[in-house]
């Protein structure tokens, strides 16, 4: 995503020398604007408002938004989109990943319903080989979602190339798209376990 507040907190948000606390606010900020990006197109309808001196026309989010951060990384990202969507539902994929095999498993789910009537936003920070990804959103769509919207703070081209071939009608919303991955299936430069460096473990 090019925007100067991006790249500015990207920049610390990688540096290892990054204490856990900043960490933290670094991720709700890069989410802040990442969400505000993401949400640009969900439809508002018209209505009026007092202001103190007159009724004045004003427009309100007119969308059911469901938001479902992956465990555990993806809770970093929740209070930037409660903060921007308050009306939003929420739901949780608990998933992990192996890590000899770096293949994803499915171990919790928990997810309003009726989720076809919904804009449903997937937050999960590193899109690194999109295993975890492509098996959350086929759970999402069997669950009736329509709209998947997946949010990352760094993707790594071969997630979205998985992505593209297994969730084609998923849209991507990255902060940053990275060079690729390393035999570990960590993303290259990166910036480590989010969720160890999210929650200091
Ligand atoms: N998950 C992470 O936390 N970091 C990576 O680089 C890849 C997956």
């Amino acid at each position: 995503m090019a925007h100067p507040l991006v790249d500015d907190a990207m920049a610390r948000l990688r540096d290892q020398a990054t204490p856990c606390e900043e960490f933290r606010a670094l991720a709700r900020r890069v989410s802040v604007l990442l969400i505000a990006e993401a949400t640009r197109d969900l439809p508002t309808a018209e209505s009026f408002v007092e202001t103190p001196l007159e009724r004045a026309p004003a427009r309100r989010l007119a969308a059911r938004v469901v938001a479902v951060p992956v465990l555990r990384a993806g809770l970093g990202m929740l209070d930037a989109f409660l903060e921007l969507v308050p009306s939003a539902e929420v739901g949780y994929f608990g998933l992990e990943r192996n890590e000899t095999t770096a293949v994803a498993r499915r171990y919790y789910e928990k997810v309003p319903k009726d989720l076809q009537s919904a804009t449903t936003f997937l937050l999960d920070p590193m899109l690194a080989t999109g295993g975890s990804a492509a098996l959350a959103i086929d759970g999402l769509r069997g669950l009736g979602a329509r709209q998947v919207r997946l949010l990352c703070i760094v993707a790594a081209p071969e997630g979205v190339a998985l992505l593209e071939r297994q969730a084609p009608d998923a849209t991507i919303h990255a902060a940053a798209l990275d060079r690729g991955l390393n035999d570990k299936k960590y993303i290259l430069p990166g910036l480590g376990d989010f969720g160890d460096r999210l929650f200091k473990t």
